[in-house]
């Protein structure tokens, strides 16, 4: 067998023809990718951009081809291999070509090295697939369906006693049941070490609005949680179980409670009695590299749970409706609350992204207690001062205030 056919039967068994040029970090944009240029570097000059240097900086393309071109197979195949039927001798969709598929991973590079890298495939034609094939979903796509399909159930369908009610009109064979789903976001939250120790006298705040001449007390019947029989729903609390909001910075805490100037209120101090072990929703770690392998699990979870915090945290409008458009997240937080347990021992509560403060933190707690009586004792009240704000500058310079 003469050398080239040799090269050529390589080079369709490894998908993709070889190149013998050397890139540098410069000309790829994604920081994984630059990573492992750096990590590879073997040569003195880039044939991209064409820097030199007296050591190496430079490695080969093909060890970033590899990356691309498994990238490009998680997200992508050929449409035979994918199994696209055919309708009327050609595929029931039409195929794009290399170009537009790095385009849609997302690939940034020297223009020169985007062109190497599209020539170098054999495969000319593709599709979107998930695990090879067209029909199938990633796991990000599932839970998303799965969560529109919960969100569904506890608001329209059945709120209580979903777990035991078979899913009989499923449509969508990969779907999680709403039982499954809660358990898989539990799931993530280990595995993303989103469950968080908040040390012993952290401060927290709580606003009610107070106008100068109200003549109620600054104290914790006035300024804690409202007992269980006044308990009105709220974004993590179904009415008539009291939950304890507050929020990480005093600014947050306004910017949820006041609305427009003139207006008056009290702020008031708790702090923390305890450790408190809660569930951080509001710093999840950054999404990996689409390029990295070794991390598409992470990727996955991470890319449904960003989504899954912008629902359960986004603003609600107060006209009535939001008895209903409560519920999923209500549910969540009851299954956190009751139904979650971390080293056998039950959460405190969640923190979850302020919808009105951008970087502003909340924190709902869970009663220590189940039951009539307000049970709040991981935290302890410490005082509380009359606010005022007669326009708006004054009330922009607060709400809008640095994070502390
Ligand atoms: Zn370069």
């Amino acid at each position: 067998m003469g050398r080239a056919k040799q090269e050529m039967i390589e080079a369709e068994d490894r998908g993709w023809y070889e190149s013998d040029g050397y890139v540098c970090p410069d000309c790829v944009e994604d920081e994984f990718l630059k990573s492992v240029i750096s990590d590879k570097a073997c040569h003195q000059s880039c044939d991209y951009c064409g820097k030199a240097s007296d050591y190496d900086f430079a490695s080969p393309v093909e060890a970033l081809m590899e990356l691309i071109r498994d990238t490009v197979f998680y997200y992508y195949n050929d449409p035979t291999c994918a199994g696209v039927p055919y309708d009327g001798g050609s595929f029931i969709f039409d195929p794009i070509d290399t170009h537009e598929v790095l385009e849609s991973i997302g690939l940034e590079c020297d223009g020169q090295l985007f062109d190497d890298v599209a020539n170098a495939f054999i495969t000319t034609g593709w599709v979107a697939s998930a695990h090879g094939h067209w029909a199938s979903s990633h796991q990000n796509e599932i839970l998303n369906t799965s969560w529109n399909n919960f969100v569904n159930v506890v608001k329209h369908e059945v709120r209580y006693f979903f777990s035991r009610i078979p899913n009989s009109k499923k449509s969508y064979s990969q779907e999680y049941s709403p039982q499954q789903l809660l358990s898989i976001i539990g799931h993530l939250a280990i595995e993303l070490k989103l469950i968080i120790i908040l040390p012993l006298g952290i401060s927290f705040y709580r606003v009610r609005e107070r106008e100068d001449e109200a003549d109620w007390e600054f104290d914790l019947d006035q300024m804690g949680p409202p007992p269980a029989a006044r308990a009105a729903a709220g974004r993590m609390n179904p009415a008539g179980i009291s939950y304890l909001y507050l929020a990480f910075e005093p600014q947050t805490a306004l910017a949820e409670v006041l609305e427009r100037p003139p207006c008056g209120a009290a702020i008031a101090q708790f702090d923390a009695q305890r450790d408190l072990t809660i569930l951080d929703l509001t710093s999840l770690p950054l999404l990996p590299s689409i390029f990295d392998d070794s991390r598409r699990d992470q990727r996955e979870g991470l890319l449904f749970l960003n989504r899954f915090v912008a629902e359960i945290s986004k603003p609600v409008r107060k006209d009535g409706r939001e008895h209903v458009e409560y519920v999923p997240s209500q549910v969540v937080s009851e299954y956190f609350a009751l139904g979650f347990q971390t080293n056998g021992k039950l959460l405190d509560g969640i923190a979850y992204p302020s919808a009105v403060r951008p970087g502003g933190k909340n924190l709902v707690l869970f009663p220590c207690k189940r039951g009539y009586e307000r049970n709040f004792d991981h935290v302890v009240f410490r005082s509380a001062q009359q606010l005022k704000f007669a326009n708006w500058p004054e009330l922009l310079e607060i709400v809008t205030g640095a994070n502390e």
